[in-house]
């Protein structure tokens, strides 16, 4: 296909084209790719999670009585008794009436979203929401308003002049920056506007608060009127998307989210793994979090000391700002070189002249892992 050449021409001469790199191994702290070993600082497994032996064996016991595939959506013959109680330990873990499980965090955005808006109605949207938020956004043809990162003052502004129904929508951590949503002040100006609250708990659950319940916890928020997207992909260490909210919610989002509609469940196998992983979060990962955070808080403050610029970074997620995009690429290579996994993020992910490496720390490194990115980045910026 000749369509796409100048495109593709254009991208890499713009150091903009990004290709895959192939895992040979699992994706815990320690991965191989083209036969070399890394120390992987891109994956948001944040309890080490995905290669726990209590999940596999859930998942394997599983994989014998229901097979791989789940062979149909949902509503038709997809519908597994795990997902029933896998849902049912999602609210419980959330402290929600109800949860619906979608197949991806991607899907659950880009479903409940237009299901819960429309034409002539509101989305109010942090700027630096979530890819999927703002397709599900835009999937929705209501109004989208954005306000400036963070800023509730910008929001009160635009709920001011927003008209139908009106639905804020928030990360609670951002994927990119590793700063924490305003949530206090945002719930408060959802009641006072009359306004819809959902909010994407992806890098929150497992992570924040003292028992890892996420975002709400973090601020000892309690409210049964927000919708809490989430993902079983990232600290759980597993995969699917789900959502928590009201019993109305979730019988209103089976009836009308069409990315749940339209297609497949995710395979039975998978979900009892979900539900292992949920009850490990819950019941005994007091000591990974612990350990997650000692790690988190020696990378930060290494890199602090270097005086790199790691914006507000106030969860595992730290990125470094590397200014342009061959600046950033050249940070990634070098930091491969040193056998360190943390790839250049560049645009559209990020905007432009604000590419950086986005490390993500996870309770899986040892303090030696840590140590050598602090090493080798203080060695390049000694010029060595
Ligand atoms: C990763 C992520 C998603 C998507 O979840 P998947 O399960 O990976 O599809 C949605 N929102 C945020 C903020 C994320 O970081």
């Amino acid at each position: 296909m000749k369509e796409f050449d100048g495109e593709l021409r254009k991208l890499k001469e713009e150091e903009q084209l990004r290709k895959l790199a192939y895992l040979e191994s699992s994706s815990y702290a320690k991965i191989f790719i083209n036969g070399q070993r890394y120390i992987n600082f891109s994956s948001n497994d944040y309890l080490g999670l995905s290669g726990h032996p209590k999940i596999i064996q859930a998942a394997v016991a599983a994989f014998r009585k229901y097979g791989f595939g789940s062979g149909s959506s949902r509503l038709l013959s997809g519908s597994y008794v795990p997902h029933k109680k896998l849902e049912d330990r999602i609210a419980k873990f959330k402290g929600t009436r109800a949860a619906l499980v979608f197949s991806t965090g991607y899907s659950a955005n880009t479903g409940i979203i237009p299901a819960v808006v429309g034409t002539g109605d509101t989305v109010l949207s942090d700027e630096l929401n979530h890819a999927s938020i703002v397709d599900g956004a835009r999937l929705s043809r209501a109004k989208i308003r954005i306000y400036r990162h963070c800023n509730t003052n910008h929001l009160e502004e635009l709920l001011k002049k927003s008209s139908g129904r009106k639905l804020i929508i928030t990360d609670t951590v951002f994927s990119m920056d590793g700063d924490i949503a305003p949530l206090k002040g945002i719930v408060f100006l959802s009641k006072k506007y009359d306004a819809l609250l959902m909010i994407d708990d992806a890098h929150g659950a497992g992570v924040l608060g003292r028992t890892g319940r996420g975002g709400l916890e973090h601020f000892g928020i309690k409210s049964d009127d927000i919708i809490q997207m989430g993902t079983l992909s990232k600290a759980f260490g597993c995969f699917g998307g789900f959502v928590a909210g009201s019993r109305n919610l979730t019988d209103f989002l089976i009836n009308r989210a069409r990315s749940f509609i339209y297609s497949t469940s995710i395979p039975p196998a998978m979900v009892e793994a979900c539900i292992k992983a949920i009850d490990i979060v819950d019941l005994s990962s007091h000591n990974m979090r612990k350990r997650l955070w000692k790690n988190r808080q020696r990378l930060y403050l290494g890199l602090k000391s270097l005086d790199y610029d790691i914006l507000n970074s106030e969860t595992p997620i730290i990125p470094i700002l590397a200014g342009n995009v061959v600046n950033a690429i050249k940070t990634g290579n070098y930091l491969r070189r040193k056998r360190i996994f943390a790839p250049a993020i560049r645009p559209p992910t990020v905007p432009e002249g604000k590419c950086r490496i986005r490390f993500s720390v996870t309770a899986a490194h040892t303090y030696e892992d840590i140590d050598l990115v602090l090493e080798s980045l203080s060695k390049l910026k000694g010029g060595k």
